[in-house]
């Protein structure tokens, strides 16, 4: 579940900020599976969706028994992701009203319906019961090759695989290259409790099917409702020893779907999120200081807002010059001012003692303005209240940060509030741009300077 932080939501790109990757400088998936794990499902998606291949990324979903948790973050995410839907011609007419009950709930406005080649159709099964002479060839012409084109011109694809669903998909990665596709699985952490306790929070619809012991839901020939002691696939082809859509092999573990022409391409199915998420999200709006995350008690107000009668309050420095720096009833209130980059630190100068904190934002981790704002307040001006960094705010910048004087860091990038979160900070031995300690010569001294002072 995204947040909501004030300014934006976890899982939301800042509006104009985006990092989009290209795919030749795509990072490794094994690092991006260890970047995102234990993460909320969101922060995986958000980043696959904006950042690693905009507009080049489509979901997967079956709409079948879990497939409304990842219709579901993905719509608050990004509701015109194209969503494929492979209409086989043999899904349960509950399964066509489903699709369309959650695509009207959820506002999804892109969702493919792909139909089988009709030749191949006449061809390999013309009277369509080619699922009960042979159904590894069924799904082929019925999923596999249809899926296939329509994920031509995507790059990467999501689907809602979990690893508590069967033995083969126990050791699936949250990400995994795939061919020429990266293939994104953001809830395989998840377990059957997560799932429900999402659904129940958001009362999202269940199939209708459900209700009548189908726990996995394919095309009707080939799947039937299961007891209480079976698993949730059991009644996925059953009697037949096929266990997977279209026809599978086995590669380092993982399931591998076998294209007509030789090709592989991992296999697909709906997707889901976690009440861990929600518990990581919430925290969203606390703040980052050497003692760990902390709670702000700083109301920001915008340049319109009535001013509280009481507590301490952030303001912009339009605001504080125009209308509340002359305020006597503000003598014994904490205020800060946050100051963009194109704000002049000279402006508050004179007003340094009667605020409480300086906010320096960063409009993109690329713009290190704030960084010379902070070591002007600490070490030309002595000021001694909190200097708060704003804005983006990124792991690797931070040890250089509290070095420049930040006390504060208001952090809504989920893999460094993580990553702080696990207590992991960059370790940088060497320091090349020097600052005004008296360990390290002068304010402004080269390091092949020092030496010499
Ligand atoms: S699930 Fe059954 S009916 Fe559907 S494509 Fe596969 S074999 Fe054919």
């Amino acid at each position: 579940m995204a947040a909501e932080t004030g300014t934006r939501t976890l899982g939301e790109p800042k509006p104009g900020n985006e990092v989009v990757c290209s795919k030749e400088t795509w990072p490794d998936a094994a690092v991006l599976d260890r970047l995102f794990t234990g993460a909320p499902a969101q922060d995986l998606l958000a980043y696959a969706l904006k950042e690693l291949a905009p507009g080049k990324v489509a979901v997967v979903s079956s709409f079948g028994a879990d497939s409304a948790v990842l219709l579901h973050l993905v719509s608050r995410i990004a509701p015109d992701t194209p969503v494929i839907f492979l209409e086989t011609g043999k899904h349960f007419a509950e399964t066509l009203e489903y699709r369309d009950q959650l695509i009207a709930q959820f506002g999804l406005t892109n969702v493919r319906s792909v139909t089988p080649d009709a030749d191949r159709l006449s061809a390999l099964d013309p009277d369509g019961g080619l699922n009960g002479r042979d159904p590894d060839l069924c799904c082929a012409i019925r999923k596999e090759e249809p899926l296939e084109k329509a994920l031509a011109g995507f790059d990467v694809w999501i689907n809602g695989r979990r690893r508590n669903q069967t033995s083969t998909r126990g050791a699936m990665g949250l990400v995994e290259r795939d061919g020429p596709h990266m293939k994104i699985n953001p809830l395989a952490e998840w377990d059957n409790s997560e799932i429900e306790a999402y659904r129940t929070i958001h009362e999202l619809p269940r199939h209708p099917l459900t209700g009548k012991g189908y726990l996995s839901i394919g095309c009707a020939p080939c799947t039937s409702p299961v007891s209480e002691n079976e698993d949730a696939r059991a009644g996925r082809w059953r009697g037949t020893g096929k266990t997977e859509c279209g026809i599978h092999i086995s590669r380092n573990g993982e399931t591998v779907r076998v294209l007509s022409a030789g090709q592989t391409m991992t296999e697909s199915s709906e997707i889901q999120a976690s009440p861990r998420a929600d518990i990581r999200a919430n925290a969203q709006d606390d703040l980052w200081t050497r003692d760990g995350f902390t709670a702000d008690d700083w109301q920001r107000l915008g340049d319109e807002d009535a001013l509280p009668e009481t507590g301490p309050v952030l303001v912009s420095a339009a605001r504080w010059r125009d209308d509340l720096r002359g305020l006597n009833s503000l003598q014994d209130r904490d205020v800060g001012v946050e100051l963009m980059p194109d704000d002049p630190l000279e402006e508050i100068v004179p007003d340094l003692d009667r605020l409480a904190m300086v906010a320096l934002n960063f409009p993109a981790f690329t713009d290190g303005r704030a960084y010379s704002s902070a070591r002007l307040l600490r070490e030309r001006h002595g000021y001694d209240g909190e200097v708060r960094a704003t804005g983006d705010v990124l792991l690797d910048q931070i040890p250089f940060m509290l070095r420049c004087g930040f006390s504060v860091f208001a952090i809504s990038d989920g893999p460094t509030r993580r990553a702080l979160a696990d207590g992991q900070m960059p370790e940088v031995p060497i320091y090349l741009q020097p600052v005004g300690r008296q360990d390290e010569g002068p304010l402004g001294a080269r390091p092949w300077m020092r030496t010499r002072i």
